[in-house]
């Protein structure tokens, strides 16, 4: 029997062909495709700006740039997430450092945000930028969050990367109406794909035009953000900032734009796959997802908690028995900090210990668009047996 992974990319032949057209056109980079995908993306979530890179994580690099982020700077977030959210504070020169999670979101805690900010306020060491990440497509308390960035004045980055499609008080992810900027991911094990690609998503256009500058080489071309020359010097383009070449490509963008097409299916999937879950997995001895009655989860990730006072097995032994059966479970995620890299920078265990307590307790079990009821029953009965 296949094995079955936690999570991937559904393509079909139209997703095909909008990449083969884009080969057979002008324009492989720099062409129609990305702007048409930026709007498209910014239109489906209410926002006015979309701007298209080759990752999120290239994308929270210059969102962390546009905001101002740099050395002697504080980014918070938080410590059960994938290692982009911390390290593009680190990319800027800034520092970075992580608020414990909520026991029953598994997103960062609004109570120890409020407290460390509290602390933070009397050392003198607030942050700049905060960036919450819904974490397997669980919206955060946004508007908690927001309260205290207008209090303490920091920023906020939503790290959205699984959460696209998802809803937060009736209103799609991306809208930016409590943030300065989202990001998107279309890595292929997120709810839409571009093989590689993220976006940054904005209404504030002067933060657009910044991440716009810094994804290619801080190159401008237009006249009325270039520094005056000569008139009889031909200037059709001027490094104005030190940039990077983050950009997106046509091919990738035209298959971001057809995938938009099915985002709305992808996500009802997975609302179909996670009510079966939590009806056939309700008695056994673990906690499955929790989800906020103001908001509509994207379903990116579907972690269950072991209750280890009920089973015998240790998490390890359980994770050892569903993949050798086929089930290529997962774990999302090891709290960043514990990462040999940050451990370096003298982050130590005991840190942030709701985060270590879910680490040490979850495993996630596979949710995507082609997986059938014949492979979540062969999921469920591995995991029966596995705790057994
Ligand atoms: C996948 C992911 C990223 C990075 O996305 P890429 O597009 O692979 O760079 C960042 N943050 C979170 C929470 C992610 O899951």
């Amino acid at each position: 029997m296949n094995p079955i992974p936690y999570g991937r990319q559904d393509i079909t032949e139209s997703d095909i062909q909008s990449v083969v057209d884009v080969l057979q056109s002008d324009y492989l980079t720099q062409g129609p495709a990305v702007p048409a995908f930026e709007k498209c993306l910014a239109d489906y979530c209410g926002a006015q700006n979309g701007v298209a890179l080759n990752s999120a994580t290239s994308a929270l690099h210059v969102a962390c740039l546009a905001l101002g982020v740099g050395k002697g700077d504080v980014v918070w977030t938080t410590p059960v997430t994938f290692v982009a959210s911390a390290n593009c504070a680190l990319y800027c020169g800034a520092d970075v450092d992580f608020v414990d999670i909520d026991p029953c979101t598994y997103n960062m805690s609004v109570e120890c945000l409020a407290n460390k900010l509290k602390l933070a306020e009397d050392v003198g060491k607030l942050p700049k930028v905060v960036i919450p990440v819904h974490l397997c497509g669980q919206p955060c308390d946004m508007a908690g969050i927001f309260a205290l960035g207008q209090q303490y004045g920091f920023k906020i980055i939503e790290d959205a990367s699984h959460a696209i499609g998802g809803k937060y008080k009736s209103e799609p992810i991306g809208n930016c109406r409590y943030s300065d900027i989202t990001v998107f991911s279309f890595h292929p094990v997120k709810i839409i794909t571009t093989a590689e690609g993220g976006m940054a998503i904005t209404n504030d256009a002067q933060l657009a035009n910044k991440m716009r500058l810094l994804r290619s080489h801080g190159i401008t071309s237009s006249p009325e953000d270039m520094c005056s020359r000569p008139q009889q010097e031909i200037w059709n383009y001027q490094q104005i900032d030190l940039g990077f070449n983050y950009r997106m490509t046509d091919i990738q963008a035209a298959l971001g734009l057809s995938q938009m097409a099915r985002l709305d299916n992808f996500i009802a999937k997975r609302h179909g796959l996670v009510s079966r879950y939590n009806q056939l997995l309700s008695d056994f001895p673990i906690t499955t997802p929790w989800q906020s009655q103001d908001s509509h989860s994207s379903y990116h990730l579907y972690p269950i908690r072991l209750q280890f006072d009920k089973i015998k097995q240790t998490q390890h032994e359980v994770y050892k028995f569903l993949r050798e059966a086929g089930i290529l479970v997962n774990l999302h995620y090891i709290p960043v900090y514990l990462q040999p890299y940050y451990e370096k920078l003298g982050f130590e265990k005991g840190y942030c210990p709701e985060a270590e307590k879910y680490y040490s307790e979850t495993i996630s079990i596979p949710v995507y668009f082609g997986l059938t009821e014949d492979m979540q029953d062969r999921v469920i009965e591995s995991i029966r047996r596995a705790i057994a």
